[in-house]
């Protein structure tokens, strides 16, 4: 039976090309691995595989009795239910340290870098595992997604350096004519406001109350109308009421490097305090846009218990 490499729920690019590249990896090193995905690639994703001619991983939403890699998180909220009752043999990660835990020791690939790729790349050089030109491309992909072309605060030296090995390989000269070309595919609004919220979302326990973050990346704000963003707030208040203590929606506009936030909170004094948001005729968060690195982290310290 092969292991699973598994990524997140809501999965992203970097989420549905991590499983396929360190399936990849893990094969190089002898390991009969195959990707799986906690669901159907987004816009984006859906464009990548198909710029370099790759399937989408299976759908695989119960773990119980199989053997896995995570890649791209390490938090049980982000888990398939049944994960307590698979064997876990490793992570690789580019994220806070979750809340997931093992009976058996694991290998575990954690660096604050920009991208899981950008680790996986690491690991394949120290397995010397050669990476083909399509699974490089794809990988490319999910650094420029992950670090908004270089922009992120989240993004080092490493993701530089690996983007353009990966590259070379997959025989990309201009790595910004493919990036915008990836952010035109994600920037598709043609979808439900609760799909586009939950395209990229995650739920986070924050001292006991859950969080859930949704954001979406833009190459333009003004994409978004008057009608949809007020569609927008009334399904986050759905999300809200399902069970949270707080719903936020992440608007990244990556031209202008910085966020419109949505939100729908019991505390939302708390939620503006510790993200420096003014409440206006809208909630501009300037610079901001990475969720791990400069939402999380401040409403995390806001909500410790
Ligand atoms: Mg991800
Ligand atoms: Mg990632
Ligand atoms: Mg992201």
């Amino acid at each position: 039976m092969s292991v699973l490499v598994l990524g997140h729920k809501n999965p992203d690019t970097d989420s549905i090309v991590s499983a396929i590249s360190y399936a990849h990896v893990l094969k190089g090193r002898g390991i009969d691995a195959k990707a799986v995905a906690q669901g159907t690639p987004a816009p984006e994703s859906e464009f990548v595989l198909q710029k370099f001619g790759l399937t989408a991983p299976e759908v695989v939403n119960s773990v119980k009795d199989k053997e896995i890699y995570l890649v791209d998180y390490s938090d049980l909220a982000q888990a398939p239910e049944d994960i307590k009752d698979a064997k876990i043999l490793g992570i690789v990660d580019h994220h806070k340290l979750g809340d997931l835990t093992t009976d058996t020791p694991l290998e575990a690939w954690l660096q604050p870098y920009g991208c899981s790729n950008t680790i996986i790349k690491l690991i394949a050089d120290y397995y010397k595992v050669e990476i083909p030109a399509n699974i490089a491309g794809a990988m490319l992909c999910a650094i420029l997604s992950d670090t908004v072309l270089f922009k992120s605060p989240t993004c080092t030296p490493f993701d530089k350096k690996a983007a353009e090995e990966l590259a070379k390989i997959a025989g990309v000269s201009d790595l910004n004519a493919l990036g915008m070309e990836m952010f035109k595919a994600k920037s598709n609004l043609n979808a439900s406001p609760r799909d586009l919220i939950f395209r990229d979302f995650k739920d986070f326990d924050m001292g006991g109350k859950k969080i859930g973050i949704g954001q979406l990346e833009l190459i333009s704000l003004d994409m978004i109308s008057a009608t949809l963003k007020q569609e927008l707030q009334d399904e986050l208040n759905k999300v809200k009421g399902e069970g949270r203590h707080s719903a936020l929606l992440v608007l990244t506009d990556i031209m202008k490097e910085g966020s419109e936030l949505l939100l729908c909170s019991d505390d939302e004094n708390t939620i503006l305090t510790a993200l420096k948001g003014q409440k206006s005729d809208k909630i501009w968060l300037d610079g901001v846009m990475s969720r791990k690195k400069q939402v999380v982290p401040p409403l995390q310290g806001a909500f410790k218990a």
